[in-house]
């Protein structure tokens, strides 16, 4: 009869192994090299699970407040830049010129004659007319719905733009800490551009 293999299943933390260290005088990287070298011989399976970054706080910020809103501000300007760059791609796919030509342009490397390859050049000199995109209309019973629950949430939703990204379906750490995120309403507007959502927030303040 075959010996059955020794299965003992552990998990080590990182403090257990700081822990460890301590206790048998060892550097925590030797711990961890004996740990891979039983690996290595297959004497155990080792697997590392939940990483987690450590950071520690070297000094506090003079003013948390001018902090937050300088990140919150620096967030904001990546997301019209992450915009405009999509924006960029359509008026890419309908550039009334050589396409190949207008990259290598984008790039610093325009070109001098049109590459005959590209949908412009291959459509005769054609631009693709991108399709229509109608204004789509916000149902007004489910505005009044979601204006209903955003009283209800004052604290995850009060924000115009949290507000409008709940309705959007994009996801935030304070929509799921609200656990906003698998509400009926939570992407509900999923179809209509998010800066119209955003606008219709703003104009109805006295809705909230
Ligand atoms: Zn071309």
């Amino acid at each position: 009869m075959a010996a059955r293999p020794l299965t003992w299943l552990t998990e080590i933390s990182s403090q257990q192994r700081n822990l460890a260290a301590e206790v048998i005088g060892s550097p925590r990287e030797r711990i961890v090299r004996a740990l891979e070298y039983l690996a290595e011989q297959e004497l155990i399976e080792l697997q590392t699970a939940g990483i987690r970054l450590r950071y520690r706080r070297i000094k506090m910020p003079p003013d948390v407040r001018t902090l937050t809103q300088s990140i919150y501000e620096r967030m904001l300007q990546r997301e019209v830049r992450e915009v405009a760059r999509l924006h960029r791609v359509l008026e890419f796919v309908a550039h009334d010129g050589c396409q190949v030509s207008s990259l290598g342009a984008y790039f610093g490397e325009p070109r001098q004659q049109p590459c005959g390859h590209c949908s412009w050049c291959l459509n005769g000199g054609k631009a693709v007319l991108l399709p229509e995109r109608p204004r789509p209309v916000i149902d007004e019973g489910l505005w009044r719905q979601a204006v209903q629950l955003r009283r209800s949430q004052s604290e995850a939703l009060a924000e115009p733009r949290s507000f409008a990204r709940f309705l959007c379906g994009v996801s935030s750490p304070r929509l799921s800490r609200a656990k906003l995120t698998g509400h009926a309403l939570f992407g509900a507007l999923d179809h209509v551009q998010f800066q119209q959502v955003l606008d219709r927030v703003g104009k109805h303040r006295h809705e909230s």
